[in-house]
């Protein structure tokens, strides 16, 4: 049976089922499998040809011991992409030859986070249903994550849905996609602050405990295990169709918080044959200096038209740097106590170990604008920002002999305002979402203070 683990090993060990319940671990750390489990080359190559969604049981059902029986599981996972637009789910495009770009924005909110969201909308619905429990989820987002969140858990009766996003730091669509849904369980809270902020208020709660048993907090961020799990998928679907396991492919990912690098990370380490995964990180690098050169110092954020990955503090980095240290909880648990007083510096030892699977590079504001226009010329594929980071950073690392999926994160109509200037061109709504800027909105102002926080969702779910 699948155990899992924290990566500052002092919390209790969980099963698939708690662990996605709870999203944080009690000491701080981050949940992890305890041992990863592996697929052999014929259980890879037997991949080739199934539907997205058959691959996605064959990779996630090791992962999950007992909480769902198959017939239940494989029912989640259709009910999971049924919403989304492509029959594919993650369509592979070629953008030149040996470079292709995964599109992984064909879901219901248009970004990469329906991929794992809408899964764990369904896993939360079966589980809870089956116990009677209620929930209450708290998540920060830079603005995807919350529309990805709400989507997938509007109108469900367990589950109150709290969203936490950085006020004036998100896409129009971005907003309007968290306050125009009408569901009373649904709450976007609009917080004075950077994402950061939101990021910290919502880590505060969770380590409030009699707030976080009082009302039954659960997190959806993207330090969620069963969120990292689904992610996992898409490096296999995609490998497969340019030869895997016969050939090894590198992969370039739009970086923030490193959660889905770090579901590439765990393909690998199940045995996909990835040669390389390239961190791509816009004007905010911190993840970019830390690997090339050791030290993780944030240093402030600076809006850039790439808004879903402006970031300092990276959550998910942890969960690297416990495999780089060798899975020493301490050692971990001591880097982020480091963190909290102004950084840390990753060993030598570690920081090779990260280097055997990660490289990295850093693209300016100017770049992802001119990436975006030159891309339209010479593909007619029309990049967000966040994917044209990803593009160029790619095209600095493409190497002829392996192949190179760059990962599409979000569907430009979502950041309407960087493509239109990169281009001239509005990339228009698609049409299930045509009348969002119609819709009448619903918003709660909110200060960075943790007490009027935990208040005012306490008085929300009395009622
Ligand atoms: C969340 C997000 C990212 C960053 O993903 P992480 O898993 O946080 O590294 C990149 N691009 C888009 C469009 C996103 O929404």
């Amino acid at each position: 049976m699948m155990k899992y683990i924290s990566t500052r090993g002092q919390a209790p060990q969980l099963t698939f089922e708690e662990a996605m319940l709870t999203g944080l671990a009690r000491d701080g750390g981050l949940y992890l499998p305890e041992t990863i489990p592996q697929m052999s080359k014929d259980d890879i190559a037997a991949l080739a040809g199934q539907s997205y969604e058959e691959v996605a049981f064959r990779i996630m059902r090791p992962f999950i011991g007992d909480a769902f029986t198959d017939d239940e599981f494989r029912g989640i996972i259709e009910r999971a992409y049924a919403g989304f637009a492509h029959a594919a789910r993650a369509p592979l495009v070629e953008l030149a030859p040996g470079h292709h770009l995964l599109e992984l924005f064909h879901g219901p909110t248009l970004a990469f986070k329906d991929f794992a969201m809408q899964l764990i909308g369904q896993m939360f619905e079966f589980s809870l249903k089956r116990s009677g429990k209620k929930v209450c989820i708290v998540g920060a987002t830079s603005g995807d994550t919350g529309s990805a969140a709400i989507e997938a858990f509007r109108g469900l009766e367990a589950v109150d849905v709290f969203i936490l996003y950085p006020h004036g730091r998100v896409s129009e669509v971005q907003r309007r996609q968290m306050t125009t849904p009408k569901e009373d369980n649904v709450h976007a809270f609009a917080l004075t602050g950077h994402f950061d902020d939101c990021q910290a208020r919502v880590k505060d709660m969770f380590n409030d405990f009699e707030f976080r048993d009082g009302v039954g907090l659960a997190g959806v961020n993207s330090i969620n295990w069963a969120r990292v799990l689904a992610q996992v998928v898409y490096y296999f679907t995609s490998a497969v169709s340019v030869g895997s396991p016969y050939r090894s492919v590198s992969f370039t990912v739009p970086t923030g918080n490193f959660g889905d690098i770090f579901a590439g990370y765990i393909a690998k380490q199940m045995g996909l044959p990835i040669e390389r995964l390239v961190v791509a990180t816009n004007q905010n690098d911190i993840l970019h200096r830390c690997l090339s050169q050791g030290d993780y110092v944030p240093d402030g954020v600076i809006p850039s038209i790439s808004p879903s990955m402006d970031i300092q503090v990276s959550s998910n980095f942890e969960r690297a740097l416990f495999f780089a240290y060798d899975q020493d909880g301490a050692a971990v648990s001591q880097l982020m106590d480091e963190l909290k007083s102004g950084g840390f510096h990753v060993s030598q030892g570690a920081r090779e170990a990260l280097r055997e699977s990660f490289d990295s590079g850093r693209c300016s504001e100017d770049e992802t604008s001119a990436t975006i226009k030159r891309t339209i010329e010479t593909t007619s594929e029309l990049l967000c920002p966040h994917s044209a980071v990803g593009v160029h950073v790619a095209e600095a690392q493409i190497n002829p002999a392996t192949p190179m999926i760059t990962l599409a994160t979000a569907h430009p109509a979502k950041f309407p305002a960087a493509v239109e200037a990169a281009t001239g061109i509005h990339p228009p709504l698609p049409s299930h979402m045509a009348d969002l800027y119609d819709r009448s909105e619903r918003v709660t102002r909110v200060d960075n203070d943790l007490h009027a926080l935990e208040g005012i969702i306490r008085e929300r779910i009395a009622h």
